[in-house]
């Protein structure tokens, strides 16, 4: 028989042993007769290899709610509507388990134009994805399936999303292999934990537990017990670690009736809790929703000023006098950044957001090219000894940053002696090795490095003892108390000796008024820098003064 030829063909054999996770079928449109592959029998209980009249037996196989999506694309197809069979439902295996296939066919016709052959490939996705092989939690796939199930079915609860403040560091600071044993960490501990729900991994570093039956309280309460858990300092191949989380709530179905709109707000309301309230929780509310949608029209202009020729972009300068003469010796370069829609937004608003998009690599690299154009013009006006640029920890460890200042140096011909890279706080973060190999780098291309905001912490006093900077600029924060505060006077004359002695030049900067001026003197920095001298200008303002 025409038929039993075909369907014995050694080709259908060969592919259809060829994958655990795929099952294949061919069908003789002619007499109705299938064949399916032995794995699809065996994995589903069909009754026989050869089958008459499939679509009646396997449709007892697929979730009633999904018969409808199966029956309609099969009926296009064999109709003509459609060329192929492609559609994705699930499907119970002799287990009794439904698991998602994605289904596929295509038919062939004979001489006369009628259909002769359908034959498809059903893959199991519910195998391939069902957990993570990580965290050994389930995949965003089966988060998914499962609130689309309670939806479908009319049910209420919650659900928590959350995320580590800190992997982006972690993984940055250590290696890609070593984020993953923090996760797998994260995996074993939230299943030991017996928490009320499901627990899901997601996107990166996010992890999401749906419950029934609950409000958001309920969210809430998970998440401190999650946070408590987690925030523990465990050891980790020889590392300490400790994992920050901040996490979102939503309640279904009042903050959506499908899973992806439900989704969509466990983000917005993750990402809300991130940029507000980092290291809490929130639950989701319509307020919340628009000013994440501000957030977002926040990134997105910022975005925009740098395609275009990063309009809106624009550096100011500080001027920095010698603390014994007041002549101006240099100038801090400091960014701003206004457009019609935002006008008064000051660098702690937009750099963090800078920096947390990675798009501070670029506006970065625009300001130090303007801060040397802007150094030539300044000098003809004042006995600069150097301009100062301030640098995050991002451009610091990315790499292309020491090229970006090669490069800008040989375009503008300025001595590499005359810029100063001003390194913020946020490059505390870095590891020590990291920061020492670049400090060093720049040391030997006669570019000078500078600690801004010393002393805020105490790790930064350590700081120097291994790394060789030529600068300390001491936070305002200290400064600003000295006229009435003991400790912080003795703190700024300490550091200010023990710089001295280790040959690293200070900057004190914040100086608001004539007698922090004169109470700092006394401890004799080498430069001063503050309002009381000028505040952050235009270029324009100091070349016509
Ligand atoms: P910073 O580098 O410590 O800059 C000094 C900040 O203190 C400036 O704020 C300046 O306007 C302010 N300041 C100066 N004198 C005084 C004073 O006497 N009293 C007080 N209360 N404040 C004073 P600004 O311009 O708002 O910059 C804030 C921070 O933003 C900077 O702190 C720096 O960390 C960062 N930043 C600014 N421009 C850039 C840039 O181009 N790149 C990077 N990565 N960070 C930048
Ligand atoms: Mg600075
Ligand atoms: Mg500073």
């Amino acid at each position: 028989m025409e038929l039993t030829k075909t369907l014995e063909n050694e080709l259908f054999e060969l592919i259809a042993n060829s994958s655990d996770n795929s099952f294949f079928y061919i069908c003789d449109m002619k007499t109705g007769m299938s064949r399916w592959s032995k794995l699809a029998v065996d994995y589903f209980g069909l009754p026989d290899e050869y089958m008459q009249d499939v679509p009646n037996i396997w449709i007892n196989y697929i979730h009633p709610d999904d018969r409808h999506i199966f029956l309609e694309d099969l009926d296009k197809t064999f109709s003509g509507k459609k060329e192929l069979h492609s559609c994705e439902y699930r499907a119970k295996n002799s287990n009794g388990e439904y698991v998602w296939l994605k289904c596929r066919g295509s038919i062939s016709y004979d001489e006369n134009g009628n259909q002769k052959m359908f034959a498809g490939i059903m893959n199991n996705l519910g195998a391939v994805n069902k957990f993570d092989p990580i965290t050994k939690l389930k995949t965003i796939f089966e988060f998914i399936n499962d609130l689309d199930d309670l939806l479908l079915r009319h049910k209420h609860g919650a659900v928590l999303l959350f995320g580590v403040d800190n992997f982006k560091q972690i993984n940055d600071i250590y290696k890609y292999s070593f984020g993953n044993k923090v996760l797998s960490f994260i995996g074993n501990t939230l299943l030991n934990l017996n928490l009320p729900g499901e627990l899901y991994r997601m996107d990166g570093d996010k992890v999401a537990l749906i419950m029934t039956n609950c409000n958001c309280q309920k969210g809430l309460e998970c998440f401190s017990i999650i946070k408590q858990e987690l925030s523990k300092i465990v050891v980790i191949d020889d590392c300490k670690v400790r994992i920050d989380i901040s996490g979102g709530v939503v309640e279904f179905p009042v903050d959506g009736r499908y899973s992806d709109v439900l989704h969509r707000n466990l983000e917005y309301v993750l990402d809300m809790s991130k940029q507000t309230n980092r290291g809490n929780v929130l639950c989701f509310n319509e307020t919340l929703h628009e000013q994440f949608q501000a957030a977002s029209r926040f990134k997105e202009a910022l975005r925009n000023s740098i395609r275009n020729n990063f309009e809106g972009f624009e550096v100011f300068y500080q001027p920095m006098v010698k603390s014994n003469s007041n002549e101006i010796v240099a100038f801090e370069a400091l960014l701003r950044w206004k457009t019609p829609e935002f006008m008064n937004k000051t660098p702690d608003d937009f750099i963090p957001v800078l920096e947390e998009t990675g798009m501070i690599n670029d506006v970065g690299a625009w300001v130090i090219n303007q801060g040397l154009i802007d150094f030539k013009e300044l000098s003809k006006k004042y006995p600069l000894e150097f301009i100062s640029v301030n640098v995050s920890y991002i451009q610091f460890k990315n790499q292309q940053f020491r090229k970006i200042i090669e490069d800008a140096l040989i375009t503008h011909q300025v001595p590499a002696s005359k810029l100063v890279l001003e390194l913020t706080e946020s490059c505390k973060i870095l590891e020590l090795s990291q920061l020492k190999a670049e400090i060093d780098y720049f040391k030997r291309l006669g570019v000078q490095t500078a600690l801004d905001d010393f002393g805020t912490g105490y790790a930064s006093v350590n700081v120097l003892r291994d790394v060789a900077v030529d600068w300390v600029k001491l936070d305002h924060g200290f400064v600003s108390k000295i006229e009435d505060n003991k400790f912080d006077k003795a703190i700024v004359e300490y550091m200010i000796t023990l710089c001295r002695r280790l040959s690293v030049d200070v900057i004190v900067e914040g100086i608001e008024n004539e007698k922090i001026a004169g109470l700092i003197s006394e401890f004799n920095p080498r430069i001063l820098q503050g309002f009381y001298y000028s505040r952050p200008v235009p270029i324009e303002h100091l070349m016509s003064k």
